[in-house]
């Protein structure tokens, strides 16, 4: 049902600190930046094997990011699981009674099509299902 591992949210209050972590300690590459208005972040993608980190700064105060750093601190805050068809994959959570936050699939950073799945139905993962085409 689902694929591989996508990638894995991290929450983070400064982004270019949290760069120098990643790149010049651990020795991970930076694809590249991009900013997602809709979800009020600034996210950073590091390709690693088969997956990717992805780091994510609030770009407002009341972002989902900003909010959970607020209330947990930084840290992992999602984990993105592949699938080829998302509308399908929403269908098939629906049906099995798993409370969703996005009804619909919409755009995450590099033009995935993305849905998140509520955390009190899954045992305390907020997890998203991502497709590329
Ligand atoms: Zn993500």
């Amino acid at each position: 049902m689902v694929g591989k591992v996508d990638h894995i949210g991290i929450a983070v209050a400064d982004l270019d600190e949290t760069l120098k972590f990643y790149t010049e300690v651990l020795g991970m590459k930076l694809e590249g930046t991009e900013e997602v208005k809709e979800q009020k972040v600034k996210t950073a993608f590091l390709p690693l094997g088969d997956t990717e980190i992805e780091l994510l700064e609030s770009t407002d105060k009341e972002g989902p990011i900003a909010r959970y750093i607020e209330k947990r601190g930084e840290g992992v805050q999602h984990i993105a699981y592949r699938v080829d068809d998302i509308e399908k994959a929403l269908e098939r959570m629906k049906e099995k009674g798993i409370r969703l936050i996005d009804e619909k699939p919409r755009y995450g950073a590099g033009g995935a099509k993305i849905a998140f799945l509520h955390p009190k139905s899954t045992h305390g993962v907020l997890i998203e299902l991502c497709q590329r085409d």
